[in-house]
């Protein structure tokens, strides 16, 4: 139901209060509406993208390079998913090991978030073969219709008796009683509310979680211990292009079939692209984390004497050795493109700035860099993945030469996925939220989307964001 009066509203009336519409908020309040428990969701943003939204959502960017993160946020009904680009991908179980919260049994949700997400399926099911020694081929699935929440479950939450909605209502802090939300204080068009209910859950996105609780916690005496680490451990995948090569088409496709586990069957379905990442033995070998390189297949007119000129440079006696026997069209060319896996990094965090959006709550600063480490990691994956093709003599690749100076990492696009700095984990000095996505010390405060993840993966985290989300609905639903 669509609610544009507040103020009329029964104290008693609403269990549960989730901030923000997103994918996060929205699978939350769907789970609780399965239990027939009385949810309002507020949105500060309404059903389009206002022009004034940048105002809320710039910061003060202390990075090597990244984005302009007021546009990769959307304040609007439906969040971020009016952005994206609608892949989905699992964690791996081994990069869960931090996480104190049980892989399986948040999988269990998988059925659930698979229809929330109308996922596609490529195959049955996402899965993960072996490519070579050192990497593994998996795929991801594809949100139909890169699944926007606005025009999937507007209708829906309109038609709810048990979702409320409330847009261009914006949260700005709590008001507690010792270690309890007793309501929470807001501006709904040009008016102030204070709104109640039993529990409350933040799903604002990835680096709005970390802010409106930062800006509580100098609001909210006691609230808070003053340990809590909130806005530390922010994550990131920086995403770059950093090679680009030829291969033997069809070859690799034979190479594929021969592959164990008929990876052929991906190489097809993966509509002209593969998708590597590292085996766990070769990052335990090369001590690096994950990430996933991305081989985007293009034709391209191999009668153009400039570009064929530009590719001999690249690869001289393998391309010379197609020219000479005439079968330069049975190569293909690629891109390699990088998304990669960033390690929980005290250094990376978000902090309040002094400059104050339009309703005075303060802007974010945002340090963030990537590690030697992480670079290390690129290069050690490019190398070895041109090492592979000379061997199994497949194709070529060029590697920029940043992947080996380490200076000027030319990474764009970072900011899209914007993980941790409300961390899970039992250790109260090193987390945020617990295992069932409580504040630590708050008693009636959840936390729900990317900001909660403990590490960040080398996959699109939306699918896990709408698993936790599930089973936070579950959890709420026990407690009340
Ligand atoms: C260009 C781009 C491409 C992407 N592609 C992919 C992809 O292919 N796969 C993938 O998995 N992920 C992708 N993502 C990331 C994905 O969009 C996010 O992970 C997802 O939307 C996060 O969901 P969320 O509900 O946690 O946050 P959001 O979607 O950001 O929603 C948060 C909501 O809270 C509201 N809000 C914020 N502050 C307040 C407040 N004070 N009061 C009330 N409401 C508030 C906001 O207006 C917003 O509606 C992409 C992102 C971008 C930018």
């Amino acid at each position: 139901m669509i609610l544009n009066n507040l103020k009329d509203i029964d104290d008693n009336f609403f269990s549960v209060i989730i901030i923000g519409s997103g994918p996060a908020g929205i699978s939350t309040a769907l789970k609780l509406e399965e239990f027939n428990i009385k949810t309002l969701i507020i949105e500060a943003g309404n059903l389009e993208m206002n022009i004034e939204s940048e105002n809320f959502l710039k910061g003060n960017i202390l990075a090597d390079e990244f984005n302009d993160i007021s546009t990769t946020r959307a304040r609007m009904f439906g969040g971020t998913s009016n952005l994206w680009g609608g892949h989905c991908n699992k964690f791996e179980k081994n990069q869960f090991d931090n996480w104190k919260i049980d892989y399986d049994e948040l999988h269990e949700y998988e059925s659930q978030a698979n229809k929330i997400l109308g996922l596609k399926f490529y195959h049955s099911d996402f899965y993960v073969k072996k490519f070579s020694n050192n990497f593994n081929q998996y795929n991801s699935r594809l949100s139909a219709d890169n699944r926007n929440f606005k025009d999937n479950y507007y209708e829906k939450i309109k038609n709810s008796k048990h979702i409320f909605l409330s847009l261009n209502t914006t949260f700005l802090h709590f008001n507690n009683i010792d270690k309890k939300i007793t309501s929470i204080f807001c501006k709904k068009n040009n008016n102030f509310i204070n709104l109640k209910a039993k529990y409350f859950v933040l799903a604002a996105g990835g680096i709005e979680n970390s802010r409106l609780l930062l800006w509580s916690k100098e609001k909210c005496k006691n609230l808070f211990k003053d340990e809590i680490p909130i806005g530390k451990y922010y994550m990131d995948h920086p995403y770059y292009q950093p090679a680009e090569g030829f291969i033997k088409y069809n070859d690799v496709s034979m190479y594929l079939n021969n592959t164990k586990g008929n990876a052929r069957e991906f190489f097809v379905d993966c509509v002209n692209r593969i998708l590597l990442f590292p085996n766990l033995k070769f990052r335990k070998e090369k001590n690096i984390d994950s990430l996933t390189m991305f081989l985007r297949f293009s034709n391209k007119d191999y009668s153009n004497k400039d570009y064929i000129d530009k590719i001999t440079c690249m690869a001289p006696n393998f391309i010379k050795r197609y020219i000479e026997k005439k079968k330069i069209d049975d190569l293909i060319k690629f891109t390699v493109q990088i998304n990669q896996e960033q390690e929980p990094d005290l250094d990376n965090q978000i902090s309040l700035s002094d400059d104050l959006d339009p309703y005075g709550t303060p802007l974010i600063k945002l340090n963030w860099k990537m590690s030697d480490k992480m670079k290390r990691a690129a290069k050690e994956n490019l190398i070895n993945l041109g090492d592979f093709l000379i061997k199994e003599d497949l194709g070529r690749i060029s590697i920029d030469e940043y992947i080996f100076s380490y200076k000027e990492f030319k990474t764009k696009f970072n900011g899209r996925h914007q993980m941790g700095g409300t961390c899970v984990g039992d250790d109260q000095k090193k987390s945020v939220v617990d295992k069932n996505l409580k504040v630590h010390s708050v008693e009636n405060l959840f936390v729900t989307g990317s900001s909660v993840f403990a590490t960040s993966g080398h996959g699109n985290p939306t699918y896990t964001i709408v698993l936790l989300s599930l089973k936070l609905g579950e959890h709420l639903n026990k407690i009340i």
